[in-house]
Parts: structure tokens; C-alpha cells; sequence
């Protein structure tokens, strides 16, 4: 019966990490991280979020501010908000909620952010150091989960490591993750089969978005199993990607939905902003 990953307890810790260091950084150098969050229009889900990122930034001492702009904003004055927040020395990270309205062209906002303040890790300079195993901004997510493996005392080094999914936003730098630790990375998608490769996984970790993608039987014994998947049910209730109760009994460590993985993005959103602002200066 695997142990549970316990996320919020993950994250409450990294969240306190954090608030010392900013305490430090305020001390010795005068010196106040400070977080800069875009949300365009009225999408209910980013209202949630962004709300989560500007509470947690106010908790660990930054100096948070959200930009409003309506959802008729133009491309051009979105990219020069980007630009004013680029420029201004008080802002280390920026952060614009996906998604934009159809108008907006996600693609080129994301490149405007300067990738030593995409604290989301999402630009094409960040990503493109992360595959070349070079510093860089890393996306929140799969970053997390490195930490949550981290915790449980899983080294990836020399382990088989299966990602389903293979989004820019956690399948694909989830492998680089892995890879760069030194694990041997199998990256599967929906021509996959998924059975056989889930079968291999000492460490397995799971993106795709679909409730109980993956089988409870295929797990290999002893695995370490990372379900990211937030799928929000007819009855209102968040599933994983992984059947939770079947794997359980097979896995060695497994993260619940919710309360795995989902509480470490909004922690590792804070530890990009740190690390951003103590590159400043
Ligand atoms: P996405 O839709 O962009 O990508 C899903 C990936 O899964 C694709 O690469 C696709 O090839 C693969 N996939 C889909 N169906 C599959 C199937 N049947 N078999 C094999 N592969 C399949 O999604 P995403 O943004 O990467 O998010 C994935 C899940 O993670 C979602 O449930 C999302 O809500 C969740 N998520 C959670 C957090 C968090 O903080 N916990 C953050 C981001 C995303």
C-alpha cells in the first residue's frame, strides 16, 4: 500500500522557505521581490488562480500587483503593458494567466515577457536552455514535482522514468526535468501504448487530462506514481489522471488529487520569483 504524497504540506514548506529568504533579502539588501500578474477578461478559472498567486505572494512578504485590462484589449497595448512591466525595476516576475482571449496571439505575449522575469518558465529562451540542460527559468509544475520526488527521497538517477503528455506547460519539461536528473525518460501521448510503457515506470508521472487515463494494474510494483491530472467531475469533485484507489495498492508513493501536485505550482511560482529577484542586482 503506497504512502500518501501529502503536496500541501510539500508546499506550506517551500512557501515558509521562501518567506525567510525574502525576510533575509529585505535585511541585507534591501531588496523586495516583487511579482506582476496579467489576467485579461473575466475567465472564472484565472480569476481562482490568479487569486491563489496574489494571496501566496502577499503571505511570503512580495510585493504582488495584478493588471486588469478588459477583454477587448488590443494586441499592441497588451504587449506594451508587457513592456512597462519589463522595464520597471520593482517588477522581477510577470506572469500573464493563459489562456488570452482568441484575439490575442498567446504565442508572441509570452515571447514580449523578458525571459529573466518569466517566472513561469514558459518562453522559447527559457525553454530552449532547459532542453539544452543550460539555467533557466523552469515552468512551475513540472518543477514541483521535481521537489515533491525530491521529499519522498526518489533520486530520477539511473531510475525509468514514463511522462504521459506532452504539453509545453508540464509533459514535455517534465522530461527534460528528468532527463537533465539523470533518469531514462520515455515520453508517451495518445498514439503511446500506454499500458506497456506505464508497465516500465519506477517513476511515473501522469499529464494528460484524462480521469483515470491510467490503470491501476498497469503500475509496475513499487513505483513512484505523480498524478497531475485536474479533471473537475459532473458532481463538482476534482479526479486525477491515474485510478487512484487501484494504484494505491501498488505504488510506493502516490500523490492524491487534489492536494498533490496542484498546491506545488503556486509554490514554485513564488521560488521562480525569488530566485528572479535575487538575480536583479
Ligand atoms: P494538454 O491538454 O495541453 O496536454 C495533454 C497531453 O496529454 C497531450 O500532450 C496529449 O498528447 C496527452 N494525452 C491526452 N490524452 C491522452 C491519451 N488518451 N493517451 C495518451 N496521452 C494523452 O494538458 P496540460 O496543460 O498538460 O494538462 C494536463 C493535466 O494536468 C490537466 O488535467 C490539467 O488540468 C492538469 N494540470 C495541473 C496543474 C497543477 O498545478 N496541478 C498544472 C497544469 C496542468
Amino acid at each position: 500500500m503506497a504512502q500518501l504524497i501529502d503536496g500541501k504540506a510539500v508546499a506550506a514548506r517551500v512557501r515558509a522557505e521562501v518567506k525567510g529568504e525574502v525576510e533575509k533579502l529585505k535585511a541585507e539588501r534591501g531588496l523586495v521581490p516583487g511579482l506582476a500578474v496579467v489576467r485579461v477578461g473575466e475567465d472564472p478559472a484565472s480569476k481562482i488562480y490568479v487569486t491563489g498567486k496574489k494571496k501566496a505572494a502577499e503571505e511570503v512578504g512580495f510585493n504582488s500587483w495584478e493588471m486588469h485590462p478588459d477583454e477587448h484589449i488590443t494586441q499592441a497595448e497588451l504587449l506594451s503593458l508587457v513592456d512597462k512591466l519589463n522595464a520597471d525595476p520593482e517588477v522581477h516576475g510577470i506572469l500573464v494567466q493563459l489562456p488570452l482571449p482568441k484575439h490575442i496571439d498567446s504565442e508572441r505575449i509570452i515571447s514580449a515577457v523578458k525571459p529573466e522575469k518569466d517566472v513561469d518558465g514558459f518562453h522559447p529562451v527559457n525553454a530552449g536552455r532547459l532542453s539544452q540542460g543550460r539555467p533557466g527559468m523552469r515552468p512551475c509544475t513540472p518543477l514541483g514535482v521535481m521537489r515533491l520526488l525530491d521529499e519522498v527521497g526518489c533520486d530520477p538517477s539511473g531510475k525509468k522514468a514514463v511522462v504521459v503528455g506532452r504539453s509545453n506547460i508540464v509533459g514535455r519539461p517534465m522530461a527534460l526535468m528528468l532527463l537533465a536528473a539523470d533518469a531514462t525518460v520515455t515520453v508517451c501521448h495518445r498514439k503511446s501504448n500506454l499500458a506497456a510503457e506505464v508497465a516500465t515506470a519506477d517513476i511515473l508521472v501522469v499529464a494528460a487530462g484524462v480521469p483515470e487515463l491510467i490503470q491501476g494494474e498497469w503500475i509496475k510494483p513499487g513505483a513512484v506514481v505523480i498524478d497531475v491530472g485536474m479533471n473537475r467531475m459532473p458532481d463538482g469533485k476534482l479526479k486525477g489522471d491515474v485510478e487512484f484507489a487501484a494504484a494505491k495498492e501498488r505504488a510506493s508513493f502516490i500523490t492524491p488529487v487534489p492536494g498533490g501536485v496542484g498546491p506545488m505550482t503556486i509554490a514554485m511560482l513564488m521560488c521562480n520569483t525569488l530566485e528572479a529577484a535575487k538575480a536583479s542586482r
